[in-house]
């Protein structure tokens, strides 16, 4: 990894001035600021990218966010709300760079997914640096860091094993329930949902890949344990190119199924054999992801499966009078995939940064703009994933002599 010493000073002066503009200077931050410079050496500097630098007028203890005053509702108020400080010794508090849209915030505000108390800040795709951090996680300040959504109880089985998403006692899903969320200037999170952005990826690019792209790595790495040979993604939109891509990458060619035919184009420029419909596939697959969320495909995606094949439910589909024949004749498997553990978003970002993976289209927003954005992803016609841009963009990490964070 490559240290970038200007870089980390930039990054250091800007936080600085920032917050002393906005007498919100932690002790904590002064202190340990001058502690970090030291430790990086190299002098490069690869600013790259830089998204446009819309800071918007913060006064002292407050900040700026998209709040659903309500839910079901029809859009966000961008408002001043209170700044989140830190809570306990493990937590950061973080400026966001960016934070990518998904389809759960126009479920939410449906009225038909999770219900937080409102008013509630959404936004769960979060990229941002770390610009305060409790006693026990002061390394991560300064750092430019992905946030897993999941904080779980800490004490269970699945949280002692590193997999808080499965925790059934979640002490809240940032952006999603009981924490607020990244359509704000800043958020806290905890230091076990944090995971290092790769030098050469981008925020807006690395926001993306927070949900979309944990899921679909999620879903490869299950179905690879089970020996799959002839994959078939259904559906085009993010997180079934990136389950493609993904298996391209670890030398599994695959074919994918998918309605819009924009998406189907998308998918074909990335290279993957594409098709309209399940009845248009000839071979029979021995595994399939479904990132569609639709009933429609299950039926006759389950007809299609070969006996003893894998069926990945990498979405959320409710299918009304579900007959479990096909499943006990065949002797199929069906395996669940929720999102995925910090692991597999560390590994997402490593293979996009690395370029052994193509990426979804992305379209950038301003905060201002999070009701708009959000309405965009409701509109299947729309090509890009919309990730809505908060401050300006950092590119680089700055390497420890260690070459990784905890
Ligand atoms: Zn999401
Ligand atoms: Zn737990």
């Amino acid at each position: 990894m490559v240290s970038c010493f200007c870089t980390v000073l930039h990054v250091a002066d800007r936080i600085r001035d920032e917050l002393t503009a906005t007498q919100a200077y932690s002790s904590n931050f002064a202190q340990s600021l001058p502690l970090q410079l030291p430790r990086h050496g190299v002098p490069c500097c690869t600013m790259r990218n830089k998204l446009p630098d819309e800071r918007l007028p913060t006064q002292a203890g407050v900040m700026i966010a998209a709040i659903a005053r309500g839910i079901p509702a029809d859009h966000l108020d961008v408002a001043s709300v209170t700044r989140p400080v830190i809570h306990d010794e493990h937590s950061l508090i973080v400026r966001v760079i960016a934070c990518g849209v998904c389809g759960t915030d126009v479920h939410i505000l449906e009225g038909t997914s999770y219900r937080p108390s409102t008013p509630f800040v959404l936004g769960h795709e979060i990229v941002g640096i770390v610009v305060e951090a409790g006693r026990e996680a002061s390394e991560w300040v300064g750092r430019r860091i992905a946030v897993s959504q999941f904080l779980g109880c800490g004490k269970c089985e699945m949280c002692r094993t590193g997999d808080q998403r499965l925790c059934q006692s979640m002490r809240s899903i940032t952006g999603v329930s009981d924490a607020y969320g990244g359509y704000a200037e800043y958020v806290r999170v905890d230091a076990a949902q944090a995971v290092l952005v790769p030098p050469d990826l981008g925020s807006a690019e690395a926001a993306a890949l927070v949900d979309a792209g944990t899921t679909a790595m999620n879903a490869v790495e299950k179905a690879l344990e089970r020996g799959a040979r002839w994959p078939l993604v259904l559906g085009a939109g993010a997180v079934g190119l990136l389950a493609a891509e993904i298996l391209r990458s670890r030398g599994i060619p695959c074919s994918v199924v998918e309605r819009s035919a924009q998406r189907r184009s998308a998918a074909a420029l990335f290279g993957h054999r594409v098709y309209a419909s399940l009845g248009d596939v000839l071979e029979r697959p021995d595994l399939i992801i479904d990132c569609t969320g639709s009933d429609s495909v299950v039926r006759p995606g389950l007809e299609l499966l070969a006996p003893k094949g894998t069926w990945v439910a990498a979405s959320y589909a409710r299918i009304p009078d579900f007959d479990m024949a096909q499943v006990s004749r065949k002797e199929l498997v069906i395996l669940g995939v929720r999102a995925g553990a910090t692991e597999e978003l560390r590994q997402v970002l490593e293979l996009a940064a690395s370029g052994s993976i193509q990426l979804p289209a992305i379209r950038l927003y301003p905060l201002a703009e999070t009701s708009r954005a959000i309405r965009d992803l409701a509109d299947p016609s729309a090509g890009a994933k919309p990730v809505i841009t908060v401050g300006p963009d950092v590119m680089d990490n700055p390497a420890t002599e260690e070459g990784s964070m905890p």
